[in-house]
């Protein structure tokens, strides 16, 4: 006899065995303790089985009864549809299934009971579940087992629900005892949580409705809890790492100098010793009022050609309170399209320059960095702040000389791609990195940067992808975060209309009038699939159409992937000197270009677009003084496709663009969280469970505040958890 522990391996659980241990495995379940913790996906109420003759279509329905024929037969498209009728004493229902063969196997000969669960519909007069959950009821079966609210667990080919119920509830009787409750007593009462013994009973084998949520709801705050305690200990160590501390109330107006008597990072990183925080903050009211007198703020006044918004200037200074602390700044600053988010990468970079160091932009295309390079010039120059552009275009002597000056502290900004990083560009004494768009990079970059011995500087890493608060507290919890929530004044919204198809001829005489007042054109092919091809294949069928049917007479230009950059830029720069009255273009203008005189924005089957994807689009458009608009053309049938095309011409709030486009498509597709895989959340939803996001983060915050390492022994299993959390992150991160 195997003593019992929940490290016990599935198999010798009560009705699981070697075999169906083996597709347990498959499902990541070796031991007890992770068949507890496999919580089902739905249940299903067979309190109430409906007899077969009271089945509507329509219903979502368990039906029971005994197996009358199987019939397997192809297709003219080559599928394989298997049929089963099953019969009840009052009538009979068909089960459709499309080409699983492994089905066939199962139920051919079989003359008893099986169980199905689906949604009815008519075909040809008979009532049919397609594709149903389904089991077969074998003679030992408990028939108590089919009259309860039965759990349905996510499952994998081959492995019957069955195993997987008898498993767990094994489990369950034999085990469950034996779990340790790793949150504190006290946690529970303050955050009136049941106890994990009875949540566990109740997930699986609920007495009802109400404890099942109730257990439900335990879960989803453990898991939330640990994934929040990590991030919040990932933060303090942060705080506890040695960056540097750039002396920006110390600093007294002057001409742009690098320090290059300490050309080795680390010395920098002594260097400047870190303010006595008290000074700061003692007299906080004081100092705000006194902020204009300050020569750094005195600078950037006369450095910008504009005021800066209020909440430029709160981001500005959450900037430079992370800039003079000790540790390295790890902050993503958010703000919708012309939110002024370059003025504010402006204004922290001419603080480290200021301090004696030098900065680096990094922008995700040769095309972006250019236009940050022009407007940056534009700034710094008359202020003594050299700019060097490094990228791939530069001719071999170009660049030896340009990477010369950022080494020898000449340069005092460069701007590139990331690639700055991985050539191994060298700087005299790199203080401050900010990062364009590429959300998570900058981050991800850290340990890079060390590694190429460019010291532990700044990061800021910017983003106008709005991202909702569920993924800021997730996905990007590491990061401090600052929001620019504010429009500089003046700009009017841009208006958006949704036309059908049919009206295109109106669209375009309507664009054909801005036109005609002098005012420049997008028209941005539908998103015909992935494929770069066919992308530009769409945009030059378009062009052509245009160009010989309807425009003419107008100048218009065509950009998309496939075109060698220097052709695009060829296009580019012809659109943004008037010399073209409209641009027919792929996703390629979705970032950077910024041409004030073109006020509208045509987006063909804008349905086939994400919402966040047509918020960016829009964005290109409303830059300038003049009023603008976007036309969504779209047939848009389906409901959600409706609704989607109502959200974009309702509001301009990107936050609430994304909190709908999180809604409609889940976590996985938003812009951003791709790029690094999704967060593998077991139990909760980010969609649903925003709510207890929020509850468990602040429990976290509270608990780290008083046990920053959770070393107290009442603490020790949630370090455990904490710690498997952090494994599984490493993870997400390398990927
Ligand atoms: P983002 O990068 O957030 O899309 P930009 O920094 O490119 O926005 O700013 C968009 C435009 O608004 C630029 O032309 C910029 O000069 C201008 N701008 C930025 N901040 C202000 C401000 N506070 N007042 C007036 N104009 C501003
Ligand atoms: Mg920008």
């Amino acid at each position: 006899m195997i003593e019992r522990s929940l490290a016990t391996e599935v198999q010798f659980l009560k009705g699981v065995g070697p075999k169906n241990a083996k597709g347990l495995n498959k499902l990541g379940i070796f031991t007890v303790e992770d068949i507890l913790f496999h919580v089902p996906r739905r249940y299903e109420d067979r309190r109430h089985l409906p007899p077969i003759a009271q089945v509507q279509p329509g219903q979502w329905v368990t039906v029971k009864g005994r197996l009358a024929l199987v019939d397997a037969r192809p297709t003219r498209g080559g599928m394989v549809i298997l049929k089963a009728i099953v019969r009840d004493g009052t009538g009979s229902i068909s089960l459709t299934w499309f080409n699983q063969p492994w089905i066939k196997r199962q139920l051919e000969g079989y003359k008893g009971e099986i169980i199905a669960y689906g949604q009815v519909k008519e075909n040809q007069r008979q009532y049919e579940i397609s594709s149903p959950e389904w089991e077969i009821l074998a003679e030992d079966d408990d028939p108590d087992e089919f009259a309860r609210i039965v759990p349905v667990y996510p499952s994998t080919e081959g492995l019957q629900q069955k195993v997987l119920r008898r498993g767990a509830r094994a489990a369950v009787e034999g085990y469950l005892h034996l779990a340790v409750d790793p949150l504190p007593a006290s946690l529970l009462r303050s955050e009136s949580l049941p106890e994990l013994k009875w949540a566990l009973r109740q997930i699986h084998m609920p007495e009802g409705e109400k404890s099942r949520l109730e257990a439900r709801r335990r879960l989803v705050f453990d898991e939330f809890l640990y994934l929040q305690l990590s991030l919040a200990m990932k933060r303090a160590e942060t705080q506890q790492e040695l960056g540097i501390s750039f002396p920006i109330k110390l600093l007294k107006s002057g001409s742009a100098q690098v320090r290059r008597d300490m050309p080795e990072p680390r010395k920098a990183l002594q260097a400047v010793q870190p303010l006595n925080p008290t000074d700061s903050h003692l007299f906080a009211e004081d100092a705000a009022y006194k902020r204009d007198q300050e020569p750094l703020w005195e600078q950037i006044g006369d450095m910008l050609p504009f005021d800066l918004t209020g909440a430029q200037k709160r981001v500005i200074e959450e900037i430079f309170s992370d800039m003079e602390a000790p540790h390295p700044m790890n902050r993503l600053v958010q703000g919708d399209v012309g939110s002024g988010k370059t003025a504010v990468a402006a204004c922290a970079m001419l603080a480290a320059v200021r301090s004696g160091y030098q900065a680096a932009l990094m922008a995700p295309t040769e095309i972006l960095a250019e236009q940050h390079s022009v407007n940056l010039r534009r700034l710094f120059e008359p202020l003594g702040i050299e700019v060097e552009l490094l990228v791939g275009k530069l001719s071999a002597k170009e660049k030896k000389k340009a990477t010369e000056r950022a080494q020898l502290g000449l340069a005092h900004v460069a701007v590139g791609t990331h690639a700055l990083i991985q050539e191994g560009v060298r700087f005299a004494n790199l203080g401050l990195v900010v990062v364009d768009e590429q959300h998570r990079f900058g981050v991800l970059q850290r340990k890079a940067l060390r590694d190429k011995g460019l010291g532990n500087p700044d990061v800021l890493v910017m983003t106008a992808t709005p991202i909702p608060r569920t993924l800021t507290m997730t996905v990007y919890g590491d990061l401090e975060l600052s929001v620019i929530d504010e429009l500089p004044p003046g700009r009017k919204p841009v208006k958006t209309h949704w036309k059908q198809p049919s009206e295109r001829g109106s669209v375009l005489e309507a664009v054909r009038a801005l036109v005609e007042q002098g005012r420049q054109a997008y028209f941005v092919c539908p998103m015909v699939s992935e494929s770069e091809k066919m992308l530009a294949q769409a945009a030059e069928d378009l062009h052509y159409r245009l160009v010989n049917g309807e425009f003419s007479d107008l100048r218009i230009g065509l950009l998309h992937g496939q075109m060698k950059a220097r052709e695009k830029e060829v296009v580019m720069e012809q659109f943004r000197r008037h010399e073209l009255d409209v641009l027919v273009s792929t996703t390629v203008i979705e970032v950077g270009v910024d041409v004030s005189n073109a006020s509208v924005m045509v987006i063909e089957d804008a349905n086939r677009f994400g919402l966040s994807q047509l918020h960016q689009l829009r964005g290109r458009v409303g830059r300038g003084e003049f009023q603008s608009f976007c036309v969504l053309v779209a047939e848009a049938r389906s409901e959600d496709a409706r609704q989607r095309m109502e959200i974009m011409t309702a509001t301009n709030d990107g936050f609430k663009i994304a909190e709908e486009d999180l809604r409609l498509r889940g976590p996985g597709e938003l812009a951003g969280t791709k790029q690094h895989g999704n967060l593998d959340l077991k139990i909760a939803d980010l969609v649903q469970d925003g709510r207890m996001l929020e509850v468990a983060r602040q429990a976290a915050i509270k608990i780290i505040e008083a046990d920053p390492e959770l070393k107290r022994p009442e603490h020790a299993l949630m370090l455990e958890k904490v710690i498997l959390q952090r494994s599984d992150q490493a993870v997400i991160t390398v990927s």
